[in-house]
């Protein structure tokens, strides 16, 4: 059996697994299994891999992508870059001895979700949290030489801001706006950033990293005040094809 997974804490909201399931139906892989590994702490990780000998690759979600790092033997350029890891291939899973590489699919995935809808007035953008995915947001948005500003808790950089400091000049000069945190994700269907909604224009694109449901409060505001509005869906597949092409076709 070649496996593949998701570890996380809790991840029954995952999407994931569906995903490669209907994958392996639809390509006959007949002999492949996704599955859904709930891992209360990581001090059950190591054990796991080790209990798991035909584990080929697996996919991190919250609360580990910083916190799997020091597990790991060897991490790619991006997501070095960007410390934080969704994605791992296990190497040599037979032989006791794992070798465990980790990788950042969730930036590829977010720019080429993100990329045909960037117009030239998006030229900055506002991140909305602070926590692994916005990591992976920041890093494309300096890729693709858009300004940033984040919006979080508890600024600690230059370029952070408190949400009651979001203004009209900053919702004017920032006509991209991604929420990166997880107000309004099931199951929490009520809850969304606090951001002045009545400033947005048609000109602001506003993107959603949930897919969970498909259209948020965060979403469904930024619409009713004429936006543009993308969730994060297209975003979860692109990082979904890359984890594949890194476990079946990348050399190790
Ligand atoms: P994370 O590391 O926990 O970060 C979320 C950040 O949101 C936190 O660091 C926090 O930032 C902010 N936040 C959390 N609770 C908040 C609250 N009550 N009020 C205001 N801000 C709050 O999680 P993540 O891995 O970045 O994931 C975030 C979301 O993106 C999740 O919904 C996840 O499902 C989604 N996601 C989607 C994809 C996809 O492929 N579409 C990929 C990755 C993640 P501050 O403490 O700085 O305020």
């Amino acid at each position: 059996m070649k496996r593949f997974g998701l570890i996380g804490f809790p991840i029954s909201h995952s999407f994931s697994q569906r995903h490669f399931q209907e994958k392996f139906v639809k390509e006959s892989l007949v002999d492949h299994i996704y599955e859904l590994y709930p891992l209360a702490t990581l001090s059950e990780f190591i054990p796991f891999i080790q209990n798991t000998p035909d584990l080929i690759g697996l996919n991190v979600t919250i609360p580990f992508k910083e916190k799997i790092i020091p597990y790991l033997q060897v991490l790619d350029d991006i997501s070095k870059e960007i410390n934080a890891v969704n994605c791992i291939k296990i190497l040599n899973n037979n032989h006791n001895i794992p070798l465990l590489k980790g990788y950042n699919t969730d930036a590829t995935g977010f720019e080429q979700s993100i990329k045909p809808l960037i117009k030239h007035h998006h030229k900055s953008a506002l991140i909305l949290g602070n926590g692994g995915s916005a990591k992976a947001v920041s890093y494309v948005l300096n890729k693709l030489n858009i300004n940033f500003k984040i919006a979080t808790r508890t600024p600690f950089q230059s370029n952070h801001i408190k949400y009651n400091e979001i203004n009209e000049d900053i919702i004017k000069n920032n006509l991209l706006i991604i929420n990166t945190t997880p107000l309004g994700m099931v199951p929490n269907l009520n809850t969304f950033p606090d951001i002045p909604y009545n400033l947005l224009t048609e000109n602001h694109l506003l993107y959603d990293l949930i897919y969970n449901p498909e259209e948020t409060f965060f979403l469904t505001k930024g619409k009713n005040n004429g936006a543009q509005i993308k969730n994060g869906l297209s975003m979860l597949f692109f990082q979904a094809d890359k984890s594949w092409e890194i476990w079946t076709n990348q050399p190790n």
